[in-house]
């Protein structure tokens, strides 16, 4: 049951299940073309702030107001944000080795003079 396009090569073959938990800040690997895939991650930091405004804010109400029926509230928010997280847009990420290759350094140099 896969219904979401990989970015990449756009074949359908992430479920409801991946987008969500890519939503978590899980890192997916697309069975068709192999490569790395995540939510935006500009988007997803964004949308971490709507969690810790529903925390912040219907928490702090809470407590300062003795009303518990906030926390209620903030739970079914949190719910809320949870099924909307799914419709977060996807990105394709470079390859691993990429960002492996970029940390070798080009010039031993400096490491020998920590050496002496
Ligand atoms: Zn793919």
């Amino acid at each position: 049951m896969s219904e979401f396009n990989c970015p990449n090569c756009k074949q359908p073959v992430f479920s409801t299940r991946d987008k969500y938990f890519a939503a978590k800040w899980k890192i997916l690997v697309c069975p068709h073309c192999e490569k790395r895939v995540t939510s935006q991650p500009l988007i997803l930091a964004g949308y971490y702030l709507l969690y810790l405004m529903d925390v912040i804010d219907l928490g702090g109400l809470a407590v300062l107001t003795g009303n518990m029926y906030y926390l209620v509230a903030m739970a079914v928010i949190w719910v809320i944000l949870d099924l909307f997280s799914i419709y977060l847009p996807l990105a394709a990420l470079r390859d691993a080795g990429a960002a492996q290759r970029k940390e070798q350094p080009l010039d031993p140099a400096p490491a020998e003079q920590n050496a002496l």
